[in-house]
């Protein structure tokens, strides 16, 4: 039992020496504690959930090596990298490297200098000559998905893992993925001869993502509009195409972006510059395809845009999920076009499993046209059910309005049997509309009796109600037939059983218009001043910059303006090593900013702060009252007053105990809404106004 207790001591304490934190996340724990009693684990967390820590905390309390098993070189290096800037030993093994490296790397491993030792799928061979020198204390094998046909990023090299149970069957196996239905799962533990494994499915909901859906017309401008609103915010714009990428990325630089295209027809050299410039944040934007993103674990990330609809919900939920991993509010935004979905239905048929690629595509497609919580339709693809609308995706926060929809459901149904089944969607909405083009007239449809029984309602409108259609069964798109929309069983209830139909009244918000300002400038918060020094630490040392604290942790700095090295090293992410490599720098720059705020915009701050500020740089009384030309009663009670809402400032130092102890028993004797008078009375004047103002303010505020 008490070894349980020291082992739960060992790892909080080195969850803030090393890593900063205090507390677990939700599974971290559970999954840590399984591996220690012994067990094979098999554990689904959303990307962002903290599935490293959950082997890298244990490899730095047990003995001997930690083995993981990671598909990219990219990723290796950032994490090693990582591991190693917060003091604890890693190194990796890979084909990048010559046998020379490998064997420096192993006469290390032996000597027990890595705790962690990440090795390539195809270069575990390599590892033959030290596995009988070693004690291997845990298997770590992330992307576990990888092993997976079944899964959406199958790489051969990792269907040979299962011989590791057999070679190591005492020691605890951990597989980790961010994506793996049912079948998947079974498939990885099968494969990893996992004869009986703890599986651990987080939730997949990332509360931290906003979800948005926008028409694709006009995409281009809507994206400067997003733009405009995020000046020097990370993100990716995921495009279906190559030459998609390279426009995008050209486009936005003439509009002044520092943005990139990423694609796999670029050289290797080309694509790790891109890379290494977005980590660095020398670049703000990757417009790329999906072959983007594995390999990065940048934590900044702010947003992610879908130029193009995804091909299934795994894939765009795994993008998606690459803004936010830190934890801060972030922004997703997809745009839905039909060509889309028209090109995607024929690449789905021209692939091997037609069925199950087009089944994957329209559900991405019910996502896409969702009118309840889009956030309720993401995670029942993962079988997980959310009991409340969400409030952070675009259908809570502006929610459609139902109307009876019959009519309009009869009129458009009628014009479908008019023309014989046999017209796409766009020409139906103009046989509504009573539109002149020339595609109506050739097929002389101002003779039908429906031709301009729909001028009530936009051409916009009317794509929309028969989208609605369309998802509620009374419309099929026969795509293999130039997109010809059909009547269904239900259809003809409508038409002749007077079944009613609700539709949907879209509100878009008002459309921005671009404004021809300058883009805005840096704000002037401690944040950016933080973000700054960040950039030119990551540059000066060659670390990316979420290497050296992440968003989160500047975000907390610019909250709790941590001023001493204890304070500072309370904000979560700052572990020992990084308050020794770190600290001096940002407390400088955090007392620094406080200092010029007050200097330059005195009249914003309000007086008892800024006596309150002069405290906690360690001014006395009387040296402020002095500097201010103010007297020390009123200092005083500025103090007091800050003190009420911040009880960080060090008010008791101003009382003796004694005095407090006196004043204690008169404030539990008289009744605490006494004056000062009163207690001054009390004490026949022996205590001072001031220290009964200050022990007052102390006592009131410990026993609210
Ligand atoms: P995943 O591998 O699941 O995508 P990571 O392991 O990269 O996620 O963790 C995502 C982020 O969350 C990282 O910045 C990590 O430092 C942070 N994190 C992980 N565990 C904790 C924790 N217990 N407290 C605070 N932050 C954490
Ligand atoms: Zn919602």
């Amino acid at each position: 039992m008490s070894e349980i207790i020291d082992r739960k001591r060992q790892l909080l304490e080195n969850l803030k020496t090393y890593f900063g934190y205090t507390s677990f996340r939700t599974g971290q724990e559970e999954i840590i504690n399984s591996i220690f009693e012994g067990h094979d684990n098999m554990v689904i967390m959303p990307t962002g959930g903290g599935k490293s820590i959950c082997y890298q905390l244990p490899a730095t309390v047990l003995p001997g090596l930690t083995l993981v098993i990671s598909p990219l070189i990219a990723l290796m290096k950032d994490q090693v990298d990582g591991l190693n800037a917060i003091g604890i030993g890693a190194a990796y093994i890979n084909s990048s490297q010559q046998a020379g490296e490998h064997n420096e790397v192993f006469s290390k491993v032996i000597s027990g200098e890595f705790k962690l030792l990440y090795v390539a799928p195809e270069s575990l061979a390599a590892l033959k000559g030290i596995v009988d020198n070693v004690t291997i204390s845990l298997i770590a094998i992330d992307e576990a998905h990888c092993i997976s046909a079944w899964g959406h990023d199958f790489r051969p090299a990792y269907t040979k893992l299962g011989f590791l149970k057999n070679r190591f069957p005492s020691t605890p196996i951990i597989a980790l993925t961010a994506t793996a239905d049912k079948a998947t799962r079974g498939d990885i533990i099968n494969q990893l001869n996992l004869p009986n494994p703890k599986e651990h499915i987080s939730s997949f909901d990332r509360k931290n993502l906003s979800l948005t859906v926008r028409s694709g017309t006009d995409r281009v401008r809507k994206i400067l509009d997003f733009l405009d609103d995020r000046p020097n915010e990370s993100g990716i714009i995921y495009c279906t195409s190559r030459k998609g990428t390279e426009s995008l990325a050209s486009k936005l630089a003439t509009e002044g972006f520092k943005a990139k295209a990423y694609h796999a027809g670029l050289t290797y050299d080309e694509r790790e510059l891109v890379q290494n410039a977005y980590i660095n944040d020398d670049i703000q934007i990757v417009c790329a395809t999906v072959a983007f993103g594995m390999g990065i674990d940048k934590s900044n990330v702010r947003w992610v845009i879908h130029y193009n609809l995804p091909k299934n919900i795994e894939g765009y939920y795994q993008e998606i999920g690459r803004a936010g991993r830190d934890g801060l509010s972030s922004d997703t935004l997809l745009f839905h076009s039909y060509a889309d979905v028209i090109q995607l239905q024929k690449f789905a048929m021209d692939s091997a499993n037609e069925d199950v690629q087009l089944a994957k595509l329209d559900r991405m497609k019910q996502y896409a046209e969702a009118l309840s919580c889009r956030r309720k339709v993401l995670l029942s693809y993962f079988g997980e059910i959310l009991e409340e609308d969400c409030g952070n995706c675009d259908i809570c926060k502006r929610p459609p309005k139902f109307f009876d929809g019959t009519v309009h459901a009869q009129k458009a149904l009628s014009t479908i049997v008019r023309v014989n089944e046999s017209e796409n969607m766009a020409t139906i909405v103009d046989v509504l509309r009573g539109s002149q083009n020339a595609n109506i007239q050739e097929k002389n449809y101002q003779q039908l009796s429906t031709y301009g029984i729909g001028k009530e309602a936009s051409w916009k409108d009317w794509q929309q109600y028969l989208i609605q259609m369309t998802n509620q069964g009374l419309i099929e798109i026969a795509f293999h037939e130039n997109s010809r929309l059909r009547l269904t069983e239900l259809s003809k209830k409508i038409l002749f059983e007077k079944q009613k139909v609700q539709l949907a009244h879209i509100v878009t918000k008002p459309e921005k218009v671009l404004s021809a300002k300058p883009k805005a400038k840096k704000a002037d918060t401690l944040f950016e001043h933080l973000r700054e020094l960040r950039l030119r630490l990551s540059r000066e040392s060659n670390i990316p910059a979420y290497q050296i604290f992440s968003d989160a942790a500047l975000k907390e700095m610019e909250r709790e303006r941590p001023m001493t090295d204890e304070d500072f090293s309370q904000i979560s992410g700052v572990g020992k090593r990084k308050m020794e490599t770190y600290g001096y720098e940002f407390i400088k720059a955090i007392i620094g900013f406080h200092k010029n705020k007050r200097a330059t915009s005195k009249s914003k701050i309000p007086t008892y702060q800024v006596s309150a500020d002069l405290f906690l740089e360690g001014k006395s009384v009387a040296e402020i009252a002095a500097k201010r030309s103010i007297q020390p009663s009123t200092i005083i009670s500025h103090l007091c007053k800050v003190y009420e809402t911040n009880q960080k400032l060090p008010l008791d130092e101003l009382i003796s105990l004694d005095d407090l102890k006196a004043m204690t028993k008169a404030y539990e004797q008289l009744d605490e809404n006494q004056s000062l008078k009163h207690y001054f009375d009390h004490f026949e004047e022996k205590i001072d106004y001031e220290t009964i103002r200050i022990a007052l303010t102390l006592l009131k505020v410990s026993h609210q």
